[in-house]
């Protein structure tokens, strides 16, 4: 009897756990899905990063480095950050996410 129920209590445990994790890729795949969105969006207005400075090669989300990539922000690590933590902020603060990338860009 006892063994039964540790049997029973461990599946629900599992499938309480397969709930969670579920849950979890949902939001990593929202999450993933908003910036591929912002990325593509990004990519119709600007053919260079906005926030490189042609001149300095300075990038304006990260003023301690350089941009090393001359503009070009498809998979940069710093330009992906930067809607990573924007995707956290908005959805912390409950706001809605926006679908165009100039209304993100204005949230700086
Ligand atoms: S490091 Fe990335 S985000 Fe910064 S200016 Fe260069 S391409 Fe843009």
């Amino acid at each position: 009897m006892s063994s039964n129920k540790s049997v029973k209590m461990s599946e629900e445990e599992i499938n309480k756990a397969l709930a969670k994790a579920e849950k979890e890729a949902e939001k990593k795949d929202h999450k993933r899905i908003w910036i591929e969105k912002m990325m593509k969006s990004a990519k119709t207005y600007y053919k260079v990063c906005p926030y490189y400075d042609k001149k300095t090669s300075k990038c304006f989300l990260d003023l301690a480095n350089k941009c090393t990539r001359e503009g070009r922000y498809d998979n940069c690590p710093v330009f992906m950050k930067f809607l990573e933590d924007k995707y956290q902020e908005l959805t912390a603060k409950k706001k809605i996410l926006p679908l165009d990338f100039l209304d993100l860009a204005q949230t700086v």
